[in-house]
């Protein structure tokens, strides 16, 4: 499962990705289409959590989740006819499960902003357009195909034509993917042609320095437009971020307080993102080491396991289950497990959020 950071060029993406990821790789510049070559980089997943269990069960190690983040290049305003680098980073977003839009809601002289004026709401506007004029064009070349199947017989085909019929007429209504309900099976159907806003998205407002609340005007209409269609929104000021990134305990804890943030804002967006893309967590916790994997939430058992190794998936036979709840009033597994708390759970297990798990499997 991954990410991909878009935004209008100049917005603070790379700002925000280098802080987010610590890696140097992407440049920032203030110019247009400096990031052309989409750049990965993995983030980890800040859980409390995680400290609450190590109070209990020490270990070598501490392990959180990580989510992979891609940094792709700015869109600008006709991106679906090739403008800008046009199609090449549009089939970068055909890739990602999830999209972060940074949008700028900070004002500076000497920050060039593409159409002129700090507008977040017609930033995302611009956006939003593209990437619906871009699944046009996708629906439009397959309804061709899928209806020519769809004669033959081939009723698989048949799924494809009504989910292409309703899309086109969703979008032709000005409205995103995403806020359009399809049966699971129409769905299933046309999930392979990646369509792009149909991808949940998580806003981020980049922010003033002098306004790390959010209470700027700017930021609201972003957080009623975020909300009238589903998506979140996250507060950050790159710049300052990143500038905090760069620091070694204890002045990091120092400047946070100065700031009034009991964290780093990129630890929300971390969160935000993993919640975006569908994600939570469960933990092993041993002596070699204590750690949390991703799981897509309503994932089974099994498949749970199958994040940790693909073996275990093919050969789980159970899982024993615990909550951190457990864990403190109990202190240890051992008294968990002697007052009978330890529950045991199959194939058709469904994992809940926090479950701390040993899987049993034949190899
Ligand atoms: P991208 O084109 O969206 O990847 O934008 P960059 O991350 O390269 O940022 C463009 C310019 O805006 C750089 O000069 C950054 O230093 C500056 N910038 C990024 N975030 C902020 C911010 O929060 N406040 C201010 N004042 N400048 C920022």
């Amino acid at each position: 499962m991954e990410a991909g950071i878009v935004g209008l060029p100049n917005v603070g993406k790379s700002t925000l990705f280098n802080a987010l990821t610590c890696s140097r790789a992407a440049q920032s510049e203030n110019y247009p289409f400096c990031t052309i070559e989409p750049n990965e980089g993995i983030v980890s997943v800040p859980d409390d959590r995680l400290s609450r269990i190590t109070h209990y069960i020490t270990p070598q190690k501490t392990i959180p989740a990580m989510l992979k983040l891609v940094d792709i290049a700015g869109i600008v305003k006709g991106a679906s006819e090739g403008q800008g680098l046009g199609n090449k980073f549009l089939s970068h977003i055909r890739q990602v499960d999830a999209i972060v839009q940074v949008v700028r809601c900070f004002e500076d002289p000497d920050v060039t902003h593409v159409s002129g004026s700090v507008d977040p709401l017609s930033d995302i506007d611009t956006i939003e357009t593209e990437l619906m004029l871009a699944d046009i064009q996708t629906l439009e070349n397959s309804l061709a195909k899928a209806q020519r199947s769809a004669r033959s017989g081939d009723k698989e085909a048949k799924l494809r034509v009504s989910a292409i019929e309703k899309c086109n007429e969703h979008l032709a209504n000005d409205q995103p993917l995403r806020t359009l309900k399809l049966p699971e099976a129409e769905a299933d159907a046309i999930s392979s042609y990646g369509l792009m806003t149909a991808k949940p998205v998580l806003y981020v407002a980049n922010v003033d320095e002098n306004d790390l609340q959010g209470d700027d005007p700017l930021v609201r209409k972003v957080r009623e437009y975020a909300e009238s269609s589903g998506a979140s929104v996250v507060c950050v000021c790159a710049k300052l971020e990143a500038e905090i990134a760069e620091l070694e305990e204890p002045d990091r804890s120092e400047m946070l307080s100065d700031l009034g943030l009991t964290e780093p804002a990129l630890n929300q967006i971390a969160r935000e993102a993993y919640r975006t893309l569908g994600l939570q967590s469960y933990f092993t916790a041993g002596e070699k080491e204590v750690r949390a994997w991703p799981v897509p939430i309503g994932a089974t058992a099994p498949q749970a396991a199958g994040v940790i190794h693909s073996d275990f998936e093919r050969g789980f036979i159970r899982v024993e289950i615990y909550s951190l709840d457990d864990l403190e009033n109990y202190k240890s597994e051992k008294e968990i497990r002697q007052a009978g708390k330890l529950r045991i759970e199959g194939k058709a297990y469904i994992m809940q959020d926090g479950d701390i798990c040993h899987f049993l499997f034949n190899v």
